[in-house]
């Protein structure tokens, strides 16, 4: 995680929705309609997890491979789009959040270029955040509607990852603020399970799983046996 002093100047320089950001126009052949007449609710933040922005790219605009976002942000901040934010984007695959299901067709998703194992660089969070300020904007996104792809797919996937400064987002107002630090003082694990889902974990996976992904968004320096710290997260939150 990023100092969180780091991102108090970078905050008041965070321009308005109003301020044009254009990316550069790349277009994937992957995607199709939203179906069952759904809009963007969502926003699913992932990692590349390969070496390059190009790689990236490359593979998600190639049909052979099936997969793609609607936005790619590289490492110096420049970005592309590959996929209109009306359009069904094939990045988050199966799972489910607060119960739903086709999270492609409730989502707008964003590919970081990053492979899982380094930190965000500024200009690449600076730009993801003006671009969640106008997603959010546009489609009327709620904070807490930004998620990330181990979120709604915990044990499938690991994005986007130990190393993104999740709290940077929630003191922005650009993801849901986690909850009082202090929490409950038991950790019984029915009530992390309720917890978790309520805070929108509702996939069926066993407990050390949840607990895995729940670790990953908002404490991943925990390890061990289920504790209280682990909940005090899902409470409470706004
Ligand atoms: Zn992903």
């Amino acid at each position: 995680m990023a100092t969180p002093a780091a991102g108090i100047p970078v905050h008041s320089a965070v321009p308005s929705t109003t301020e044009s950001l254009s990316p550069i126009w790349h277009p994937s052949p992957n995607f199709g309609p939203r179906r069952d007449g759904l809009t963007p609710s969502l926003i699913v933040l992932h990692y590349t997890a390969m070496d390059s922005a190009q790689d990236a790219l490359d593979r998600l605009c190639d049909p052979v491979h099936e997969v793609s976002a609607h936005y790619l942000i590289g490492v110096d901040g420049t970005f592309w789009q590959m996929v209109r934010e009306r359009d069904r984007a094939w990045h988050a695959g199966a799972g489910e959040w607060h119960g739903q299901n086709d999270i492609n067709s409730r989502s707008i998703g964003i590919e970081l270029d990053n492979t899982g194992r380094h930190p965000f660089s500024e200009p690449q969070m600076n730009v993801l955040e003006r671009l969640l300020r106008q997603i959010m904007h546009r489609w009327a996104i709620h904070p807490n509607g930004v998620i990330g792809h181990s979120d709604m797919a915990p044990g499938r996937k690991f994005d986007p990852g130990s190393r993104f400064d999740w709290l940077r987002l929630e003191r922005n107002a650009l993801a849901g603020r986690r909850g009082d630090p202090e929490g409950p003082r038991d950790a019984p694990v029915d009530q992390f399970r309720a917890l978790a889902r309520a805070a929108g974990f509702s996939a069926d996976v066993d407990d050390e799983t949840l607990l895995s992904a729940v670790r990953l968004r908002y404490r991943p320096w925990g390890k061990g046996p289920l504790r209280s710290a682990d909940l005090a997260p899902l409470t409470k939150q706004t």
